[in-house]
């Protein structure tokens, strides 16, 4: 690939000669600390060194992404967010020899410094338990729990870029910590189906080595049939586990129970210690009926936890901040049954998530109940829709779900349309249905639009403009707020619901976990009000490292922290130093760029012609001529006046000298920042 050519460029032979005694130093280092972590949010040197250790990992992984797009001729070359003084940045790049930084001087000095900050102690007969992941933000779900020589990972999930990190497909937890540790690690415990639950799976399994994977059937399905997009990837060791069963993983059991949640087989996790249990509910409601358990959610969390043994409890703090208990799943689908029955105005168009799988079974039995025909819009929802079925979990006849070329066949009062895109997401079924560029479906005005879903928080105004879209075709749209009946319910409990549950397991120690920083503190909030003492609960970040020491008696955070920068999917690349490169994104999003090239006579010290200049998102060339000529002088005078007496010529000093010259101008003219990107080429 291009961007790796600079690996086998002979230019950087030397470098890699001047590198290796620091390499070694390096190496023996690492070994001499078994427990040793580096930082991975910026290139650092003790990475390569680290993950030298590691060789067949290289191969089995994408190419890591290479963060500059660093050209293979470094003078020629010049981003303001590059590295200036010291040529082309080289980022942390796992499947590339170690390359000089900063010069070797100064290197064991930065190593004791980085190890002072990084260093992790061994968990003696401590119980540790870290957060990689989903507690400061909704998604990229994954907890790790270590005791002795076992280490069990629960969750993996993955969650979507977003206008903070242009271009990126995917953000993943950072799992260094357990890279560092694959030996100890017994198993990866997937609490259910939902995205960002298992959306990590395909990207990090076999950089920690590939251990077997427990669930349950139905989220089993969705893992594999996920896993078929990576064909290239090694085979899962994957284990389907029934509800209420128990295993052994290394010297600790585990048992499993079910919760209730939008999507079939969802369960929580117990693991016995000898000093008493750990409790990670996943994500769950509890099902009741106007805000009183049902029967069944008594008898079984009584059950379950009864005896109050629960040393610490991590719990889902998705809905922390909503007061009261959800609606009832089963009061919803009984609403959206009656609107599919009675409705015989036109078409009927639900859109919803495609994570909602309990209710897209329900309203399609509903839909066969009373004689009409299903149509299934959007990827995930057919995906689901065809995994559930493949599980025996939708019992239905074969002609139920049609395919939507076949929607003219059946009068439109006969017609359900399921379809993704409530959130009005940009190129989802109902957006393009709205937008009027979806190839089947074009929306009338005796269809009625059912919006079964609340509005994420950041969607609001795409939302809006989905129903402003359906609005303006003629839908009748019927939303969560302006039903007279539930239509939605949410599958993460509600303040409501944590009490009950905090008032039915008694924890000792509890960690929220699943939300943001604020969903985290308001979960922290209920748990005090159910009688947990606030110093027996913690509210992490990622990767902050809790323990309960002192034989089950005492929890606390340890000062050290497991590496948790964002490991970004950009493409085919996964890479943990990108920063850089979203930060170019965003600058180009801005303003621009600026390209100048200039062709300089060694032996004269001039200018050989007129520099060339191409610009992108800057302003209008054809209409900046002076600007474009003011700035031509500027390049000219700054390099041929230092390059008077310049031997040999100092590429990289003219690049900077010209970059800062023509940004200042240019901003003084246009209050704009374009990045400028000199190119000197030297005859
Ligand atoms: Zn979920
Ligand atoms: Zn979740």
């Amino acid at each position: 690939m291009e961007k790796n050519i600079i690996n086998n460029n002979p230019q950087n032979a030397n470098q890699d000669a001047d590198h290796k005694l620091v390499v070694k130093k390096r190496l023996v280092f690492v070994r001499k600390n078994n427990n040793y972590t580096s930082p991975t949010n910026k290139p650092s040197e003790v990475n390569h060194a680290s993950t030298d250790r590691q060789g067949s990992y290289h191969a089995s992984v994408p190419h890591i992404h290479d963060a500059t797009n660093t050209p293979q001729k470094s003078h020629s070359y010049h981003s303001r967010s590059g590295n200036i003084s010291n040529g082309p940045r080289k980022p942390f790049n796992k499947s590339r020899p170690p390359q000089k930084r900063m010069g070797t001087k100064r290197i064991p000095e930065q190593i004791n410094k980085k190890v002072a900050e990084y260093f992790i102690p061994q968990t003696g007969e401590n119980i540790r338990i870290i957060p990689l992941g989903g507690t400061e933000e909704i998604g990229k779900n994954i907890t790790v729990f270590e005791y002795k020589n076992d280490i069990i990972i629960m969750d993996m999930g993955f969650h979507f870029g977003d206008e903070n990190t242009p271009g990126i497909d995917y953000i993943i937890p950072n799992t260094k910590y357990l890279e560092d540790r694959k030996d100890k690690i017994r198993a990866v415990i997937i609490t259910h189906g939902h995205l960002d639950h298992i959306g990590g799976i395909p990207y990090i399994m076999e950089r920690i080595g590939n251990p077997p994977l427990f669930t349950r059937e139905l989220t089993s399905l969705m893992i594999k049939k996920r896993q078929e997009e990576f064909p290239h990837s090694a085979p899962l060791n994957l284990k389907v586990i029934e509800k209420d069963s128990s295993i052994k993983l290394g010297e600790l059991s585990v048992d499993f129970f079910s919760v209730n949640h939008t999507i079939p087989d969802s369960m929580g996790i117990k693991i016995h210690t000898p000093h008493g249990n750990v409790v990670n509910l996943g994500d769950l409601r509890v099902d009741n009926v106007n805000g009183v358990a049902t029967e069944e959610e008594e008898k079984y969390y009584t059950e379950k936890f009864s005896k109050h043994d629960t040393l610490v409890l991590l719990s889902d703090s998705t809905s922390s901040d909503n007061p009261g208990w959800n609606a009832s799943e089963k009061e919803v689908c009984k609403n959206i049954d009656s609107i599919i029955k009675n409705n015989t105005r036109g078409r009927l168009i639900i859109g919803t998530f495609a994570s909602q799988i309990e209710r897209m079974i329900s309203m399609i039995e509903s839909a066969e109940k009373y004689g009409k025909k299903i149509v299934v819009e959007g990827r995930s929802m057919k995906n689901n829709i065809e995994i559930v079925r493949m599980a025996g979990r939708l019992k239905v006849g074969k002609d139920t779900v049609i395919n939507v070329e076949d929607m003219e066949n059946y009068p439109p009062s006969r017609i359900v349309i399921l379809a993704t895109g409530a959130q009005g997401d940009e190129f989802a079924a109902l957006m393009r249905m709205g937008g009027g560029s979806h190839k089947n479906v074009k929306i009338n005005k005796t269809d009625t639009v059912l919006l079964s879903s609340s509005i994420v928080p950041g969607n609001e105004k795409a939302v809006q403009k989905l129903k402003d879209n359906l609005a303006r075709q003629g839908a009748k749209i019927v939303t969560y707020r302006t039903s007279e009946v539930y239509i939605h319910a949410s599958g993460h409990a509600k303040r409501g619901e944590l009490e009950w549950i905090y008032k039915k397991v008694k924890p000792t120690f509890f960690i929220p976990i699943h939300g943001s920083h604020f969903m985290l503190r308001a979960n922290e909030e209920v748990a005090v009000e159910c009688g947990i003492k606030p110093e027996n609960i913690i509210v992490p970040d990622n990767g902050t490292i809790i323990e309960i020491q002192n034989n089950g008696t005492k929890i606390v955070t340890l000062r050290e922290k497991a590496p948790a920068s964002l490991v970004m999917v950009d493409g085919f690349s996964i890479g943990d130093v990108q920063e850089v490169v979203i930060r170019d994104r965003r600058m180009l999003a801005q303003d621009g760029m600026f390209v100048i090239i200039a062709n300089i006579d060694i032996r004269s010290g001039t200018l050989k012609k007129s520099p060339d200049i191409i610009s992108r998102g800057f302003v209008y060339l054809r209409e900046s001529q002076e600007l474009l000529k003011q700035t031509r002088h500027i390049i000219k005078k700054t390099i041929e006046e230092n390059m008077v007496g310049m031997n040999p010529i100092n590429f990289d000093y003219l690049k900077d000298l010209v970059t800062d010259n023509v940004s200042r101008y240019l901003f003084q003219q246009t209050a704009k920042r374009p990045m400028v990107i000199p190119v000197i080429i030297g005859v």
